[in-house]
């Protein structure tokens, strides 16, 4: 039987739970465009509080594709020296902790908002390379590993996407074709660091297109998968937005890949998680929200047996880009 606390192997990694944070606002205003100590303070207490992986909030590849003036991007002069003291933090309680890289608009070689179709070989080998001095970066800086962001909209999702990826290259046409530019990716990460390959990939329109999207990554470098949605309008229309199609995807997926697969989003009670450990194949959930209401509410859980996260879901705090909860339940 399966235990959110149990002690588990995530690829070479000693876990504390099969709970991963994952990160999305992490600063909370133009005030804070450096690490503050509010951040620290944050990690630490994640750290701390038996999750077993902390992933970062986005950290953009291109400067100009933040999410607000004060995300976090690969180039902020001072990337390195600060998050090494962040991830030396994170480190002192025993806790592994993934970057998160991703870019959404694709402005590469002098050109603006790239279409995938679009694409040259040049503009590819562009990303490419990026991807590598951010991969050298991020190892620098003391991560145990990258989680490239290639799902949701972002934009290495669009490339995949058998709808968007109409190319008739190398870069497109069959499902390998279309991942083809991610695994090229993946090998010289590899080749230059030794960062572990972690990767959030959609379910899309097409299940079984997804399930050879998943399977291909997954023998052909990616250390682990963390398996999300596909945010498109045609994706809501379809009524596919259904929460049970991802969990049945992500159980079809962990049973059929060697390596760790990461449920995303939506769970917040320790009995469903319990009860979706042991009747699925999904051996770790990612959780963002419940983390936004409190950093260690899992060492209550873990305390108690049982327990239910405070955050009631009301994505204030996602819209208003904030990391700190902004409902004050007292009132
Ligand atoms: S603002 Fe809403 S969604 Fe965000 S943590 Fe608080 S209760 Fe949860």
């Amino acid at each position: 039987m399966k235990s959110i606390f149990d002690n588990t192997k995530f690829g070479g990694f000693n876990l504390k739970s099969r709970i991963i944070r994952s990160g999305l606002w992490e600063s909370e205003n133009e005030s804070q465009k450096n690490l503050t100590s509010e951040i620290f303070d944050r990690y630490e207490e994640l750290a701390k509080n038996n999750v077993g992986l902390i992933v970062t909030e986005l950290v953009s590849m291109y400067s100009h594709d933040r999410f607000s003036d004060y995300s976090h991007y690969i180039n902020y002069p001072y990337f390195i020296k600060e998050f090494k003291e962040l991830t030396d933090t994170v480190h002192d309680f025993d806790t592994p902790i993934f970057a998160q890289i991703g870019f959404i608009n694709c402005n590469v070689n002098g050109k603006q908002m790239m279409e995938v179709n679009d694409l040259t070989i040049e503009d590819i080998r562009t990303i490419q390379s990026d991807y590598v001095v951010a991969a050298k970066k991020v190892a620098f800086a003391g991560f145990d590993g990258i989680q490239l962001n290639i799902g949701n909209n972002y934009y290495l999702s669009r490339v995949m996407d058998p709808f968007e990826n109409q190319r008739n290259d190398n870069y497109g046409g069959n499902t390998f074709n279309r991942v083809r530019m991610i695994l090229e990716i993946i090998k010289l990460i590899k080749q230059t660091t030794d960062l572990h390959v972690h990767c959030k990939v959609n379910l899309y329109q097409d299940a079984d297109d997804s399930l050879e999207i998943c399977k291909i990554l997954a023998e052909n470098g990616a250390d682990s998968l963390q398996i999300t949605k596909f945010l498109s309008p045609q994706y809501f229309r379809k009524g596919q937005s259904n929460e049970n199609m991802l969990v049945d995807f992500a159980d079809k997926v962990a049973g059929e890949v060697d390596i760790p697969v990461v449920l995303g989003g939506g769970w917040s009670d320790m009995d469903s998680i319990q009860n979706l450990l042991n009747g699925t194949n999904i051996e770790f959930l990612s959780m963002y929200r419940p983390f936004v209401r409190s950093h260690s509410f899992l060492t209550g859980w873990k305390n108690e047996g049982n327990g239910q996260s405070e955050c009631k879901t009301c994505n204030n705090c996602y819209w208003k880009k904030s990391s700190v909860c902004l409902i004050d339940f007292e009132k």
